[in-house]
């Protein structure tokens, strides 16, 4: 999911969507907007891309100098419009709205205590999970409150609190999910990636630190470490996969992060090849540094379609039959008689690889040689990017030989998680600051659910 805040702005509704808009890759499913004027909360969300959900003057209905939004991707609960974030919450002291960015993996345990203790739940996400804990902490004071829940929950978090008089922005001890702060004039903004301040012409100023909670009210803003100092886990897929190119997470540009990675494929798992093609949109960057490393041309050998959203009617099999190919086209005059190099960054299900392999064949490449900029993606993700259930991961049941058959691919290489760390330039011998869980199965946190379902079954 993407979140969004803004205190202090008198056009903080229309900097939100703008800046949510930049975050448009990081969920389409729901997105949402809480606002206050200080004594009022104006909310609005639904279902879609957010030019769905705003679409004929909703915008214009909120208002305020401060203002919350989230784009979501569902991870936890399903796709409903109950599941639409923020989500408002009152206690006997205030009202307030959440929207978060992240998986707790202690969500329904949380969930079934909060129930024998009355509390009723409206949704089936985790974030009402963390609202209810900040409701019944017992104390009046909003950040306080907000601690005390932090402090119970477990798990890859970044989320975002707005009540009439303050905007809470904290990020999870491990650093799991990304957030940034930036100012735009006197306004201070959060939010889960840097381009949406680039796009509303904020500044960054910094990333939020793990553990860390900073409270904004119009007396400024304050910093609080609300959780002890625990080795920084930070997700390497965001810089794999799911993060923007233009975005710095944690003080690495995206795109040169996937630069890196690409030369490094290209040195340790060459290929013969005449041309180098990159699958758009989030290969391009380690196509280039693949192209640059091996000295071989960079061709656009596959174009997208970018109209084509996750909720367009796809054609009946009748139609797919005759060869309407919709999202993705290789190029004939470019890929016909060469010997393809192809670049991916990760492989999941296993299915899109498969496609463009047999794509690439039939535009007339001799040969289809895959590379991957990540290793196998061999376990579930338990905080927050919603990849697949290990039973579809195709890793997880397969060796790499097994994989480059299925793909019907001429050879398929990783990285491994050693040249995957090298794409980062921190201190050998330091500790690994990211975490790998979906590539090495080892988890940074508990998996306290999953021990719950054991228990169940
Ligand atoms: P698969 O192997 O599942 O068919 O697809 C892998 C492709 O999907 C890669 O090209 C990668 O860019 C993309 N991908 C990786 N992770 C995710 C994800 O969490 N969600 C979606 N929609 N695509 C993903
Ligand atoms: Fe990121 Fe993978 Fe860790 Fe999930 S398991 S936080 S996707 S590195
Ligand atoms: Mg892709």
């Amino acid at each position: 999911c993407g979140v969004f805040g803004i205190y202090g702005h008198e056009q903080a509704v229309a900097l939100t969507y703008y800046g949510l808009v930049a975050l448009q890759h990081r969920g389409q499913e729901a997105a949402g907007i809480t606002s206050t004027d200080g004594s009022h909360m104006f909310s609005h969300k639904g279902l879609g891309l957010l030019t769905d959900v705003f679409k004929s003057g909703e915008l214009e209905q909120l208002k305020g100098h401060a203002a919350i939004g989230h784009v979501r991707y569902s991870t936890a609960g399903s796709n409903t419009i109950q599941n639409a974030q923020p989500i408002a919450l009152s206690t006997h002291a205030r009202n307030f709205a959440i929207a978060h960015n992240g998986n707790l993996v202690n969500a329904r345990w949380l969930r079934i205590q909060l129930e024998q203790e009355g509390s009723l739940f409206q949704t089936t996400a985790d974030t009402e999970v963390i609202a209810h804990l900040i409701a019944k902490a017992g104390v009046d004071d909003l950040t306080e409150a907000v601690i005390l829940a932090a402090n119970r929950i477990e798990g890859g978090f970044a989320f975002l609190i707005l009540s009439d008089d303050e905007l809470i922005a904290l990020r999870d001890p491990l650093g799991l999910r990304p957030m940034v702060l930036g100012k735009l004039n006197d306004a201070y903004i959060v939010a889960s990636e840097s381009c949406a301040l680039e796009t509303v012409g904020a500044t960054l100023i910094r990333d939020i630190e793990p553990g860390e909670l900073i409270r904004i009210t119009s007396a400024g803003l304050t910093s609080t470490r609300f959780a002890e100092r625990r080795q920084r886990r930070m997700c390497t897929f965001e810089h794999v996969y799911f993060a923007r190119p233009d975005s710095d997470v944690d003080g690495w540009n995206v795109h040169s992060v996937r630069k890196r990675l690409g030369k490094l494929l290209a040195e340790r798992h060459p290929a013969d090849g005449d041309i180098v093609i990159g699958v758009p949109d989030s290969s391009v960057s380690a196509a280039a540094g693949y192209a640059e490393a091996s000295r071989l041309p960079l061709e656009m050998g596959l174009i997208k379609n970018k109209y084509i959203a996750r909720t367009f009617i796809q054609p009946s099999q009748a139609l797919r039959d005759t060869g309407v190919r919709l999202k993705l086209n290789a190029v004939r005059s470019i890929v016909e008689g060469k010997r393809v190099v192809l670049i991916d960054d990760s492989i999941v299900r296993g299915t899109t690889s498969r496609r463009i392999v047999r794509l690439l064949r039939g535009a007339g490449a001799t040969q289809v040689h895959v590379r991957i900029s990540s290793p196998p993606y061999v376990s579930p993700c338990h905080y927050g990017i919603d990849t697949a259930k290990e039973d579809e991961l195709i890793a997880a049941k397969h060796s790499i030989e097994e994989i480059r058959d299925l793909i019907e691919a001429d050879s398929l290489e990783f990285l491994t998680v050693d040249e995957l760390m090298a794409g980062f330039n921190f201190a050998q011998g330091d500790p690994v600051p990211f975490c790998n869980a979906c590539f090495t199965r080892r988890y940074p946190t508990e998996l306290v659910d999953q021990g719950l379902n054991e228990e169940i079954e």
